[in-house]
């Protein structure tokens, strides 16, 4: 079998220009332009080229984009000040706080002073909680990302056993929620896990988020199955830097029934989802109708 390839570049596209078409909609009929806040300590060169990704496609969406970068030896005061300016401005619905931030910061303390309601990210406490009762909330934007891959490709994902390797709050554990949410009967994998190929044969939905490059490999995929490769793994082959994820892709394509490639599949998600959710939180915020499809 030759897997089918999710192409999450493709779909990143296309649900960035679903929320272009209503961040139009909503200026032409309600007079709102939505708003995202990053904010960035430090001059992490990694961290830098994603904030610039960000701004140039939030302003492509037709939002406003707000950038404060401060200086690396910021202190948490200074920190917690700006953002609960941010969390007091209107313009504002959505805040994102770039992590990791440098060692001297809180980064708990921090992400929960941001307002749960413009928690674009979905890391305050708050949304976490919401999430794993099932409540409406902001969901981070990885694993939202994921799930509406997996939506688009299977219709309804119910019944179906997902495996998630990895159990980081950012990504492993709200992967797990929303397949629970979406009715999967899911396991979660991790360092401790006896027996991580056989765990894994067991899985309709594979989903990989370990951070070790190629680790996941052909024979730990059932036939058929979906491969989600949230990995992004910067390795040395042949003298030249390659990107690759989590799962060897050669030997886990021929036998998966779908799978994500690295790059180009879950990576364009994560901002697109970003976007989505700082719509959202405008529409919450105004009390509009939420765009469809766009939430979990
Ligand atoms: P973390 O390092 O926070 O978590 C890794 C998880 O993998 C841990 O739960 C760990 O288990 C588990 N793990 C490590 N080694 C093994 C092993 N040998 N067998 C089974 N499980 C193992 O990583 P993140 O969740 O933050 O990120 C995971 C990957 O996703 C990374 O490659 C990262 O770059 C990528 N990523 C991609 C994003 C995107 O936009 N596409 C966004 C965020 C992350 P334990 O808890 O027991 O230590």
């Amino acid at each position: 079998m030759t897997a089918t390839v999710i192409d999450g570049k493709a779909f990143a596209a296309s649900v960035r220009a679903q929320v272009a078409a209503h961040v139009a909609r909503l200026k032409d009929e309600n007079g709102i332009t939505p708003g995202l806040a990053v904010v960035l300590v430090g001059e992490d060169p990694a961290s830098q080229v994603y904030v610039r990704n960000k701004g140039v496609q939030t302003h492509e969406a037709g939002m406003n984009s707000f950038e404060h970068k401060l200086s690396v030896d910021t202190s948490e005061a200074d920190l917690l000040a700006l953002i609960a300016t941010l969390n007091a401005d209107p313009a504002v619905h959505g805040i994102l706080v770039q992590l990791p931030l440098p060692k001297h910061l809180d980064s708990d303390l921090v992400i929960n002073s941001i307002d749960p309601a413009k928690d674009v990210d979905g890391f305050h406490i708050s949304n976490v909680g919401l999430l794993g009762t099932g409540q409406k909330s902001m969901v981070p934007c990885t694993p939202l990302g994921c799930l509406m891959m997996l939506r688009d490709h299977h219709g309804s994902l119910a019944g179906m056993n997902a495996v998630v390797v990895g159990r980081s709050n950012i990504v492993g554990k709200p992967m797990a929620q929303l397949l629970l949410g979406d009715s999967c009967t899911v396991t979660i994998a991790h360092s401790r896990t006896k027996d991580l190929a056989e765990v894994c044969r067991r899985a309709d939905i594979l989903v990989a988020a370990v951070g070790r490059p190629e680790m996941i490999t052909g024979d730990m995929v059932k036939p058929g199955a979906t491969v989600i490769d949230v990995g992004i793994n910067r390795i040395e082959k042949d003298g030249k830097v390659r990107l690759v994820g989590d799962v060897h892709y050669e030997s886990a394509a021929a036998v998966a029934g779908a799978i994500t490639p690295v790059p180009g599949g879950v990576g364009p998600m994560t901002i697109a989802c970003l976007l989505a959710n700082t719509l959202t939180a405008c529409c919450r915020a105004n009390g509009l109708a939420e765009p469809e499809g766009l939430t979990a």
